[in-house]
Protein backbone atom coordinates (compact mmCIF):
# COMPACT_ATOMS: atom_id res chain seq x y z
CA UNK A 1 0.00 0.00 0.00
CA UNK A 2 1.28 3.41 -0.40
CA UNK A 3 2.18 5.67 2.25
CA UNK A 4 -0.88 7.81 2.97
CA UNK A 5 -0.47 11.09 5.22
CA UNK A 6 -3.03 13.39 6.05
CA UNK A 7 -3.28 17.26 5.65
CA UNK A 8 -3.50 18.22 2.38
CA UNK A 9 -2.39 21.68 2.45
CA UNK A 10 0.76 20.69 4.36
CA UNK A 11 3.23 20.11 1.70
CA UNK A 12 2.52 22.52 -0.19
CA UNK A 13 4.18 25.06 2.68
CA UNK A 14 7.18 23.35 2.04
CA UNK A 15 9.60 25.96 0.69
CA UNK A 16 11.07 25.01 -2.85
CA UNK A 17 14.60 24.35 -3.12
CA UNK A 18 16.79 24.77 -6.36
CA UNK A 19 18.53 21.86 -7.49
CA UNK A 20 20.90 23.88 -9.24
CA UNK A 21 22.50 24.32 -5.72
CA UNK A 22 23.46 21.03 -6.25
CA UNK A 23 25.69 20.90 -9.64
CA UNK A 24 27.47 23.60 -7.90
CA UNK A 25 28.24 21.33 -4.63
CA UNK A 26 29.60 18.70 -7.21
CA UNK A 27 31.38 21.07 -8.80
CA UNK A 28 33.44 22.28 -5.80
CA UNK A 29 34.00 18.94 -4.71
CA UNK A 30 35.18 17.67 -8.32
CA UNK A 31 37.99 20.05 -7.34
CA UNK A 32 38.46 19.26 -4.32
CA UNK A 33 38.84 15.67 -5.53
CA UNK A 34 41.22 16.48 -8.55
CA UNK A 35 43.83 17.89 -6.37
CA UNK A 36 43.59 15.53 -3.68
CA UNK A 37 44.20 12.96 -6.87
CA UNK A 38 47.38 14.85 -7.94
CA UNK A 39 48.61 14.38 -4.37
CA UNK A 40 47.79 11.17 -3.91
CA UNK A 41 49.55 9.97 -7.30
CA UNK A 42 52.79 12.04 -6.76
CA UNK A 43 53.26 9.62 -3.49
CA UNK A 44 52.14 6.23 -5.28
CA UNK A 45 54.59 6.89 -8.07
CA UNK A 46 57.31 7.60 -5.77
CA UNK A 47 56.81 4.36 -3.88
CA UNK A 48 56.99 2.38 -6.94
CA UNK A 49 60.26 4.48 -8.01
CA UNK A 50 61.68 3.42 -4.74
CA UNK A 51 60.83 -0.61 -4.96
CA UNK A 52 62.31 -0.16 -8.48
CA UNK A 53 65.37 0.94 -7.45
CA UNK A 54 65.98 -2.12 -4.77
CA UNK A 55 64.94 -4.63 -7.87
CA UNK A 56 67.28 -2.76 -9.85
CA UNK A 57 70.10 -2.65 -7.20
CA UNK A 58 69.89 -6.61 -6.21
CA UNK A 59 69.54 -7.58 -9.87
CA UNK A 60 73.05 -5.66 -10.75
CA UNK A 61 74.09 -8.46 -8.66
CA UNK A 62 72.86 -11.00 -11.05
CA UNK A 63 70.77 -13.53 -8.99
CA UNK A 64 67.42 -12.12 -8.68
CA UNK A 65 66.31 -11.19 -11.90
CA UNK A 66 66.58 -11.87 -15.32
CA UNK A 67 68.05 -9.65 -17.95
CA UNK A 68 64.93 -8.90 -19.85
CA UNK A 69 63.16 -7.53 -16.39
CA UNK A 70 66.15 -5.90 -15.02
CA UNK A 71 65.93 -3.65 -18.91
CA UNK A 72 62.01 -3.26 -17.81
CA UNK A 73 62.70 -1.87 -14.40
CA UNK A 74 66.06 0.19 -15.39
CA UNK A 75 62.93 1.66 -17.86
CA UNK A 76 60.28 2.42 -16.01
CA UNK A 77 62.87 4.19 -12.70
CA UNK A 78 63.83 6.83 -14.85
CA UNK A 79 60.23 6.75 -17.05
CA UNK A 80 57.69 7.42 -13.85
CA UNK A 81 59.14 10.34 -11.94
CA UNK A 82 58.93 12.02 -15.49
CA UNK A 83 55.05 10.80 -16.20
CA UNK A 84 54.45 12.39 -12.35
CA UNK A 85 55.72 15.38 -12.62
CA UNK A 86 54.47 16.03 -15.88
CA UNK A 87 50.85 15.07 -14.64
CA UNK A 88 51.20 17.59 -11.35
CA UNK A 89 52.26 19.93 -13.67
CA UNK A 90 49.78 19.85 -16.01
CA UNK A 91 47.29 19.84 -13.51
CA UNK A 92 48.69 22.76 -11.63
CA UNK A 93 49.01 25.04 -14.73
CA UNK A 94 45.76 24.77 -16.81
CA UNK A 95 43.00 27.08 -15.98
CA UNK A 96 40.66 24.23 -15.39
CA UNK A 97 40.29 21.33 -12.97
CA UNK A 98 41.98 18.16 -14.58
CA UNK A 99 42.06 14.93 -12.94
CA UNK A 100 45.83 13.61 -13.16
CA UNK A 101 45.06 10.49 -11.93
CA UNK A 102 41.84 9.53 -13.75
CA UNK A 103 43.33 6.36 -15.32
CA UNK A 104 44.25 4.97 -12.27
CA UNK A 105 41.44 5.88 -10.35
CA UNK A 106 37.75 4.85 -9.71
CA UNK A 107 36.21 8.10 -8.96
CA UNK A 108 34.16 10.93 -11.05
CA UNK A 109 31.65 8.83 -13.40
CA UNK A 110 29.84 11.40 -14.96
CA UNK A 111 27.01 12.58 -13.18
CA UNK A 112 23.58 12.96 -15.47
CA UNK A 113 21.88 16.43 -15.96
CA UNK A 114 19.43 16.43 -12.90
CA UNK A 115 15.59 17.40 -14.29
CA UNK A 116 12.75 17.28 -11.51
CA UNK A 117 9.96 15.70 -13.99
CA UNK A 118 9.30 15.32 -17.45
CA UNK A 119 6.29 15.82 -18.74
CA UNK A 120 4.95 14.42 -21.80
CA UNK A 121 1.05 14.95 -22.68
CA UNK A 122 0.26 12.63 -25.04
CA UNK A 123 -3.72 13.45 -25.39
CA UNK A 124 -5.92 15.79 -24.15
CA UNK A 125 -9.76 16.07 -24.99
CA UNK A 126 -13.04 13.79 -24.41
CA UNK A 127 -11.68 10.86 -27.05
CA UNK A 128 -9.09 10.32 -24.67
CA UNK A 129 -6.20 11.96 -22.09
CA UNK A 130 -3.52 10.46 -20.99
CA UNK A 131 -0.25 12.18 -19.62
CA UNK A 132 3.26 10.80 -18.64
CA UNK A 133 5.21 12.18 -15.64
CA UNK A 134 8.57 11.07 -15.10
CA UNK A 135 11.34 12.01 -12.60
CA UNK A 136 15.06 10.25 -13.01
CA UNK A 137 13.82 7.34 -10.46
CA UNK A 138 9.97 6.90 -11.16
CA UNK A 139 7.45 7.14 -14.28
CA UNK A 140 3.91 7.43 -14.19
CA UNK A 141 0.91 7.62 -16.39
CA UNK A 142 -1.98 9.76 -15.29
CA UNK A 143 -4.93 8.60 -17.06
CA UNK A 144 -5.36 5.93 -19.43
CA UNK A 145 -7.86 7.02 -22.24
CA UNK A 146 -5.33 5.62 -25.11
CA UNK A 147 -5.06 2.14 -26.12
CA UNK A 148 -1.50 0.45 -26.41
CA UNK A 149 -1.26 0.75 -29.75
CA UNK A 150 -2.60 4.33 -30.20
CA UNK A 151 0.12 5.12 -27.23
CA UNK A 152 2.50 4.09 -29.29
CA UNK A 153 1.97 6.13 -32.06
CA UNK A 154 2.06 8.73 -29.41
CA UNK A 155 5.29 7.98 -28.22
CA UNK A 156 6.76 7.53 -31.33
CA UNK A 157 5.30 10.79 -32.60
CA UNK A 158 7.60 12.50 -29.61
CA UNK A 159 10.27 10.68 -30.95
CA UNK A 160 10.77 7.74 -28.43
CA UNK A 161 9.45 4.48 -27.91
CA UNK A 162 6.99 2.70 -25.20
CA UNK A 163 8.39 3.14 -21.78
CA UNK A 164 9.42 -0.29 -20.54
CA UNK A 165 8.55 0.74 -17.70
CA UNK A 166 5.82 2.40 -15.92
CA UNK A 167 5.63 2.55 -11.96
CA UNK A 168 2.14 3.32 -11.76
CA UNK A 169 -1.51 4.44 -13.71
CA UNK A 170 -3.34 6.52 -11.93
CA UNK A 171 -7.33 7.29 -12.13
CA UNK A 172 -8.94 10.80 -12.06
CA UNK A 173 -12.57 8.97 -12.67
CA UNK A 174 -14.51 6.25 -14.76
CA UNK A 175 -15.60 7.67 -18.09
CA UNK A 176 -13.86 5.98 -20.43
CA UNK A 177 -11.53 9.05 -21.89
CA UNK A 178 -9.89 8.55 -18.92
CA UNK A 179 -10.02 4.80 -18.06
CA UNK A 180 -11.16 2.34 -20.94
CA UNK A 181 -6.91 1.27 -20.99
CA UNK A 182 -6.61 1.09 -17.24
CA UNK A 183 -6.90 -2.51 -17.58
CA UNK A 184 -4.70 -3.04 -20.76
CA UNK A 185 -2.11 -1.19 -19.55
CA UNK A 186 -1.62 -1.98 -16.39
CA UNK A 187 -1.40 -5.59 -17.77
CA UNK A 188 1.12 -4.03 -20.32
CA UNK A 189 3.34 -2.77 -17.68
CA UNK A 190 2.58 -4.99 -14.80
CA UNK A 191 2.05 -2.42 -12.90
CA UNK A 192 -0.74 -1.30 -10.56
CA UNK A 193 -3.50 1.31 -11.12
CA UNK A 194 -4.46 4.14 -7.96
CA UNK A 195 -8.01 5.03 -8.23
CA UNK A 196 -10.84 5.47 -5.77
CA UNK A 197 -12.67 2.64 -4.50
CA UNK A 198 -15.95 4.18 -5.91
CA UNK A 199 -13.91 4.92 -9.43
CA UNK A 200 -13.17 1.42 -9.28
CA UNK A 201 -16.39 0.11 -9.07
CA UNK A 202 -17.83 2.08 -11.98
CA UNK A 203 -15.10 0.92 -14.07
CA UNK A 204 -15.55 -2.91 -13.48
CA UNK A 205 -19.47 -1.71 -14.10
CA UNK A 206 -18.99 -0.13 -17.84
CA UNK A 207 -16.05 -2.55 -19.33
CA UNK A 208 -17.80 -5.65 -17.71
CA UNK A 209 -18.66 -8.22 -20.17
CA UNK A 210 -21.83 -9.50 -18.60
CA UNK A 211 -22.79 -8.55 -14.99
CA UNK A 212 -21.31 -11.67 -13.42
CA UNK A 213 -17.88 -11.48 -15.81
CA UNK A 214 -15.89 -9.10 -15.86
CA UNK A 215 -13.81 -10.11 -18.99
CA UNK A 216 -10.38 -8.57 -19.19
CA UNK A 217 -10.89 -4.83 -20.00
CA UNK A 218 -12.80 -4.43 -16.68
CA UNK A 219 -9.96 -6.75 -14.96
CA UNK A 220 -7.35 -4.26 -13.89
CA UNK A 221 -4.94 -6.89 -11.64
CA UNK A 222 -2.73 -4.53 -9.31
CA UNK A 223 -5.34 -1.92 -7.89
CA UNK A 224 -4.46 0.73 -5.02
CA UNK A 225 -6.99 2.64 -3.52
CA UNK A 226 -6.50 6.39 -3.06
CA UNK A 227 -8.93 8.86 -1.40
CA UNK A 228 -8.98 12.77 -2.04
CA UNK A 229 -6.92 14.56 0.60
CA UNK A 230 -4.85 11.23 1.67
CA UNK A 231 -1.26 12.06 0.12
CA UNK A 232 1.11 9.22 -0.82
CA UNK A 233 4.50 8.09 -2.72
CA UNK A 234 5.29 6.29 -5.42
CA UNK A 235 8.67 6.26 -6.03
CA UNK A 236 10.48 9.99 -5.21
CA UNK A 237 6.66 11.52 -6.58
CA UNK A 238 4.55 12.48 -3.94
CA UNK A 239 1.04 12.35 -4.87
CA UNK A 240 -1.63 14.71 -3.46
CA UNK A 241 -5.15 13.36 -4.39
CA UNK A 242 -7.89 16.42 -4.10
CA UNK A 243 -11.50 16.38 -5.06
CA UNK A 244 -13.48 17.87 -8.46
CA UNK A 245 -16.75 18.87 -8.81
CA UNK A 246 -17.60 16.62 -11.96
CA UNK A 247 -20.25 13.85 -12.64
CA UNK A 248 -18.91 11.29 -11.62
CA UNK A 249 -18.28 7.84 -9.30
CA UNK A 250 -15.87 10.09 -6.99
CA UNK A 251 -13.43 12.53 -9.31
CA UNK A 252 -10.20 13.36 -8.54
CA UNK A 253 -7.38 15.81 -9.68
CA UNK A 254 -3.60 15.26 -8.87
CA UNK A 255 -0.60 17.63 -7.66
CA UNK A 256 2.77 16.06 -7.65
CA UNK A 257 6.19 16.97 -5.95
CA UNK A 258 9.84 15.89 -6.08
CA UNK A 259 12.86 18.00 -5.47
CA UNK A 260 10.28 20.82 -4.36
CA UNK A 261 8.94 20.87 -7.90
CA UNK A 262 5.46 21.06 -8.20
CA UNK A 263 3.03 19.72 -11.04
CA UNK A 264 -0.53 20.16 -10.90
CA UNK A 265 -3.27 18.61 -13.54
CA UNK A 266 -6.60 19.79 -12.94
CA UNK A 267 -9.10 19.22 -16.11
CA UNK A 268 -12.91 17.40 -15.63
CA UNK A 269 -14.60 20.17 -13.45
CA UNK A 270 -17.61 22.40 -13.86
CA UNK A 271 -16.04 24.86 -11.48
CA UNK A 272 -12.95 26.02 -9.44
CA UNK A 273 -13.71 25.46 -5.56
CA UNK A 274 -12.06 27.38 -3.30
CA UNK A 275 -10.26 23.69 -2.37
CA UNK A 276 -8.93 23.19 -6.33
CA UNK A 277 -7.88 26.83 -6.03
CA UNK A 278 -5.50 26.13 -3.36
CA UNK A 279 -4.13 22.92 -4.79
CA UNK A 280 -3.38 24.86 -7.73
CA UNK A 281 -1.00 27.19 -5.99
CA UNK A 282 3.03 27.11 -6.09
CA UNK A 283 2.67 25.10 -9.14
CA UNK A 284 5.79 24.88 -11.37
CA UNK A 285 3.60 23.32 -14.54
CA UNK A 286 0.26 23.72 -14.24
CA UNK A 287 -2.56 22.02 -16.79
CA UNK A 288 -5.17 23.14 -16.54
CA UNK A 289 -8.98 22.24 -18.50
CA UNK A 290 -10.35 25.13 -20.89
CA UNK A 291 -12.83 22.64 -22.24
CA UNK A 292 -15.60 25.22 -24.27
CA UNK A 293 -16.66 28.27 -24.99
CA UNK A 294 -19.69 29.15 -24.47
CA UNK A 295 -21.18 30.95 -27.40
CA UNK A 296 -19.91 27.81 -29.43
CA UNK A 297 -21.56 25.53 -27.00
CA UNK A 298 -24.72 27.40 -27.07
CA UNK A 299 -25.16 27.34 -30.63
CA UNK A 300 -23.41 23.82 -31.43
CA UNK A 301 -24.77 20.65 -32.49
CA UNK A 302 -25.17 18.97 -29.05
CA UNK A 303 -28.71 17.74 -27.67
CA UNK A 304 -29.79 20.53 -25.13
CA UNK A 305 -29.27 17.98 -21.95
CA UNK A 306 -26.21 17.32 -22.78
CA UNK A 307 -25.79 21.18 -23.29
CA UNK A 308 -26.63 21.65 -19.56
CA UNK A 309 -24.48 18.72 -18.57
CA UNK A 310 -21.61 20.47 -20.40
CA UNK A 311 -22.04 23.86 -18.54
CA UNK A 312 -23.06 22.83 -14.88
CA UNK A 313 -21.64 22.95 -11.63
CA UNK A 314 -20.49 19.07 -12.09
CA UNK A 315 -19.41 19.42 -16.22
CA UNK A 316 -16.67 21.35 -17.44
CA UNK A 317 -14.87 24.93 -17.03
CA UNK A 318 -15.38 27.35 -19.80
CA UNK A 319 -13.41 29.63 -21.42
CA UNK A 320 -13.98 32.10 -19.32
CA UNK A 321 -14.14 30.56 -16.03
CA UNK A 322 -10.25 30.09 -16.81
CA UNK A 323 -10.20 33.46 -18.18
CA UNK A 324 -11.65 34.90 -14.51
CA UNK A 325 -8.77 32.44 -12.58
CA UNK A 326 -5.89 33.38 -14.54
CA UNK A 327 -6.88 37.25 -14.31
CA UNK A 328 -7.13 36.74 -10.48
CA UNK A 329 -3.92 37.39 -8.81
CA UNK A 330 -5.06 36.26 -5.81
CA UNK A 331 -6.01 33.48 -7.11
CA UNK A 332 -3.92 32.26 -9.42
CA UNK A 333 0.21 33.13 -8.37
CA UNK A 334 0.98 32.56 -11.98
CA UNK A 335 4.44 31.04 -10.49
CA UNK A 336 4.11 28.31 -13.26
CA UNK A 337 6.85 27.93 -15.89
CA UNK A 338 4.60 26.62 -17.88
CA UNK A 339 0.57 26.98 -18.46
CA UNK A 340 -0.91 24.33 -20.69
CA UNK A 341 -4.90 24.32 -21.51
CA UNK A 342 -6.16 20.85 -21.65
CA UNK A 343 -9.31 19.31 -22.82
CA UNK A 344 -10.41 21.52 -25.37
CA UNK A 345 -13.67 20.33 -27.07
CA UNK A 346 -13.50 19.88 -31.12
CA UNK A 347 -16.98 20.88 -31.08
CA UNK A 348 -17.24 23.73 -28.96
CA UNK A 349 -14.24 25.22 -28.79
CA UNK A 350 -10.77 25.86 -30.90
CA UNK A 351 -7.65 26.55 -30.02
CA UNK A 352 -7.36 29.89 -31.01
CA UNK A 353 -10.20 30.93 -28.76
CA UNK A 354 -9.20 29.35 -25.80
CA UNK A 355 -5.53 30.74 -26.14
CA UNK A 356 -6.52 34.32 -26.77
CA UNK A 357 -9.22 34.14 -23.85
CA UNK A 358 -6.24 32.92 -21.89
CA UNK A 359 -3.78 35.37 -23.31
CA UNK A 360 -6.04 38.30 -22.56
CA UNK A 361 -6.47 37.43 -18.97
CA UNK A 362 -2.92 37.08 -18.06
CA UNK A 363 -2.56 40.58 -20.09
CA UNK A 364 -4.94 42.07 -17.53
CA UNK A 365 -2.85 40.97 -14.40
CA UNK A 366 -0.81 43.94 -12.76
CA UNK A 367 2.80 44.13 -13.84
CA UNK A 368 4.15 43.10 -10.35
CA UNK A 369 2.22 39.68 -10.50
CA UNK A 370 2.07 38.98 -14.20
CA UNK A 371 2.61 36.02 -15.64
CA UNK A 372 6.11 34.92 -17.32
CA UNK A 373 5.96 32.05 -18.38
CA UNK A 374 5.12 29.90 -21.58
CA UNK A 375 1.35 28.56 -22.28
CA UNK A 376 0.29 25.84 -24.53
CA UNK A 377 -2.52 24.03 -25.96
CA UNK A 378 -2.87 20.47 -25.42
CA UNK A 379 -4.54 18.34 -28.52
CA UNK A 380 -6.69 15.72 -29.20
CA UNK A 381 -4.92 14.48 -31.89
CA UNK A 382 -1.14 15.87 -31.49
CA UNK A 383 1.12 14.76 -28.21
CA UNK A 384 2.59 17.80 -26.79
CA UNK A 385 5.98 17.93 -24.77
CA UNK A 386 8.16 16.81 -23.05
CA UNK A 387 8.60 19.68 -20.80
CA UNK A 388 11.88 19.39 -18.57
CA UNK A 389 11.61 21.04 -14.83
ZN1 LIG B 1 -12.69 13.82 -19.74
ZN1 LIG C 1 -15.12 13.27 -17.24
Amino acid sequence: MPRKQQDPSADEQRGAEAPECQHQQHDSRNDDRDSDAVQDFVPRVGVLVVVLRHVLREGRHGDLLGARFYFFCHSAVHFLPFLAALCASVSLWLPFSFDAAAPLCHHLAPERLRISFRISILASGSSGNSTLLETERTTLLIDAGLGRREITRRFEALGRPLPERVDAILITHEHTDHSSAAAQLARLWDCPAYLTEPTHREIVKMFAEEPDKPGPKATIERVEYIRAGERFQIGDIEVNPFRIPHDAADPVAFSFRTNGTKVAVATDLGYMPELVKQHLREADFLILESNHDLEMLKVGPYPWHIKQRVMSRTGHLSNNIVSDFLADADVFDARARHLVLAHLSEQNNTPDLAQISAEQALAARAADFAFRGSLHIASQRVPLGPFEL
